[in-house]
């Protein structure tokens, strides 16, 4: 079937994408987000119109492409996939929305890394289904209204805050989602360990699903590592003790922390005393990106109540200090 093609291939994301639910009965947790959408969806078939627009926001690997791909195939309409930063030019949303028929549903992933003037496009086409094409430059310049078929915007952010208020209006049905309790990444393990074919006692299960940062990407990805190290090591069932091995050869740790969050958390306490510091010179301090610290690790290590955003910057907490093995410093903030 389609997870094991797609493990021949070799490719990675193949996989990835063969693991996918198809239907929203198959997305695993995020209750409320999944009851919201499929009665906006179910009223929008009943009225035989396209739905509201949707916004997605939450950190990298929840399920935001996995629920546009589902929308679209609950609508029974095709599905087309750009992302913020492809789109540099209005000219290039032009482009993509002119070729757009009736009902379709249109993904853009980061929303927020859109140009300016191509945001400005994606207004009128999102309220009014017309868009002006501006042809020429200069006083010659002139703009050429176009209308466009009724389609669903899906966008996707990691953070909803980061959209100008103007186009965070526009969407009719807005969800962020939450990272997975450990309970629903044992589902998720299991169901992907199902459809690998890779045999998994509950223990092992546990064990991924403990370590994966509330994160079903990081669960199938730590399911395909112990995978490996479960065939190459012992006889190919995943165990505790497998996986335990295979995670800790991977230097994801017991709290399902990677080098990234570790790097934030040391640095913090280690180089800052704890701080509070900005999350620029943290950034600069790791050799990341301000966004990656800022969208990928902090809401982890805040969610497991690591580190604090305080109005002066970041703070460790003592139970950071405690998993970095450090005791706590006099004059430590907190
Ligand atoms: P995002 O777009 O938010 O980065 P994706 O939708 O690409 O995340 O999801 C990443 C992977 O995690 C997908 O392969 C998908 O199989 C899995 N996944 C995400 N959410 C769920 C869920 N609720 N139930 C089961 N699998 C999920």
């Amino acid at each position: 079937h389609r997870v094991v093609e797609a493990e021949a291939s070799g490719d990675e994301r193949a996989v990835e994408a063969a693991l996918r639910p198809r239907r929203l009965d198959e997305v695993v947790g995020q209750e409320r987000v999944r009851e919201q959408l499929a009665l906006v969806l179910a009223a929008a078939r009943g009225r035989e119109r396209t739905p509201d627009h949707v916004l997605l926001s939450g950190p990298p690997g929840l399920g935001k492409t996995t629920l546009a791909m589902i929308i679209a195939a609950e609508m029974g309409s095709p599905l087309r996939l750009t992302s913020g930063p492809a789109i540099t030019h209005a000219g290039d949303l032009a482009a993509i929305l002119s070729g757009m028929n009736e009902s379709d549903v249109l993904f853009v992933d980061e929303i927020h890394r859109m140009s300016r003037p191509a945001e400005e496009m994606l207004y009128m086409a999102m309220e009014d289904f017309r868009v002006d094409v501006v042809i020429g430059k200069g006083p010659g310049a002139t703009a050429i209204p176009l209308e466009i078929p009724p389609f669903t915007l899906v966008g996707a952010t990691t953070r909803a805050g980061l959209l100008p208020g103007p186009l965070r209006d526009r969407f009719g049905f807005t969800a962020h989602l939450e990272f997975y309790e450990p309970a629903e990444l044992d589902r998720i393990v299991a169901r992907s360990a199902a459809l690998m074919e890779v045999p998994v006692d509950a223990d092992g299960r546990a064990e991924i699903a403990s370590r994966s940062r509330g994160t079903p990407r990081i669960a199938n990805r730590l399911l395909r590592r112990v995978r490996d190290y479960a065939q190459v090591r012992s006889d190919g069932t995943v165990t505790r003790d497998i996986a335990h091995r295979a995670l800790d050869l991977y230097e994801v740790d017991a709290s399902g922390l990677d080098r990234l969050d570790r790097a934030v958390l040391d640095v913090l306490c280690r180089r800052f005393g704890g701080g509070p510091v900005g999350v620029s010179t943290l950034a600069v301090a790791v050799g990341e990106e301000r966004e990656t610290v800022e969208e990928v690790a902090e809401p982890f290590l805040v969610r497991i109540g690591f580190l604090a955003r305080t109005p002066r910057g970041r703070v460790a907490t003592p139970a950071a200090w405690s998993h970095l093995g450090l005791t706590v410093p006099a004059g430590a903030p907190f």
